[in-house]
């Protein structure tokens, strides 16, 4: 029987902002390094021709700013991806966009509209304060919470589902349990089709500052997240918590370049291996072959069952 896969593209290394906890920046040589347009689209042929791709989340960095002006770029790759859209489960390509939403306009949203299946925005807070520290409000006067809260209504409005993502870390563990109420009743006003939400444990990329600012215990994590499971209880809403050791055992990121970063259980970020640009594999057992990749534990949380929905 044919398998099919899941996977997690992240289409460039250069986002709009800089969140403290994130490691990637907007610098001139990522963009260099990233594929071309043309080799982007080389790249999704393959992984749904070839690799049996039938689930890509298209993420960064930031999506939206692929390319050397935007949106344009974007717009391009949307129409390419249109090829892949089908009622047939078997041959259609769930498409589903992870990006902070910044630049998501209303005729960005149109054209999503019949190719971008679901949006994942990351809401940290909905305080200004708490923004500003994280990045996500990068002055005082920025307002992300709100221009998040007015792309979701875009997309709304496109009929596209939205997801969101929560990154728990030192810098709002201790309020965040205490607003997720609230962010639900704005999200779920804005798009009634909201109906799913993962939390995400700070996950170390082995930076000594970074983490002394962000890391939290597992045993914080547990604590926040039974307190959340407490304040969203009864509401029309999924919850996933994700600590760092299913983000390390899932780990397998296309990169922008083209290549895979995965994990082997001695790894630490740092000494994750890579693959080679993934055109090389001409299948998934050749890829999981030559790099020593644990395939019962990469079936796990990355093939693709074609009858469900929830993928
Ligand atoms: S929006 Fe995402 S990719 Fe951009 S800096 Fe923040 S965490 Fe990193």
């Amino acid at each position: 029987m044919t398998k099919y896969y899941k996977g997690y593209y992240m289409i460039t290394a250069r986002c709009n902002l800089s969140c403290s906890y994130c490691i990637l920046e907007n610098a001139p040589h990522q963009l260099k390094q990233e594929l071309s347009l043309t080799q982007k689209k080389e790249l999704i042929s393959h992984l749904y021709h070839n690799l049996n791709f039938r689930s890509l989340t298209i993420s960064g960095g930031e999506a939206l700013i692929i390319g050397k002006s935007v949106p344009s770029d974007f717009l391009q790759l949307l129409n390419f991806l249109k090829q892949f859209k089908f009622d047939d489960t078997q041959k259609n390509l769930k498409i589903k966009l992870y990006t902070n939403g910044i630049y998501l306009t209303e005729s960005v949203a149109v054209a999503m509209n019949g190719i971008i299946d679901e949006v994942s925005i990351n809401i940290d807070s909905s305080d200004d304060e708490t923004l500003l520290l994280i990045g996500r409000n990068k002055s005082k006067q920025d307002k992300y919470f709100l221009k998040v809260i007015g792309a979701i209504k875009l997309l709304f409005n496109q009929g596209i589902k939205v997801k969101l993502h929560t990154v728990i870390s030192a810098l709002n563990y201790q309020n965040i349990a205490s607003e997720v109420r609230s962010i639900y009743n704005e999200v779920k006003n804005a798009n009634s089709a909201f109906c799913q939400w993962k939390f995400y444990q700070y996950m170390s990329y082995d930076e000594i500052i970074v983490d002394e600012k962000h890391k939290i215990d597992i045993e914080v994590f547990e604590s926040v997240k039974r307190e959340i499971e407490n304040n969203l209880k009864g509401l029309d809403v999924d919850i996933h918590f994700k600590n760092n050791q299913e983000m390390n055992q899932s780990l397998f990121n296309i990169l922008a370049t083209g290549i895979a970063q995965y994990r082997l259980p001695e790894n630490t970020w740092t000494t994750t291996p890579r693959t080679e640009n993934l055109l090389n594999y001409k299948s998934m057992e050749a890829l999981f072959e030559r790099n020593k990749i644990d395939v019962d534990l990469f079936n796990t949380y990355h093939s693709y069952k074609l009858i469900d929905a929830t993928n």
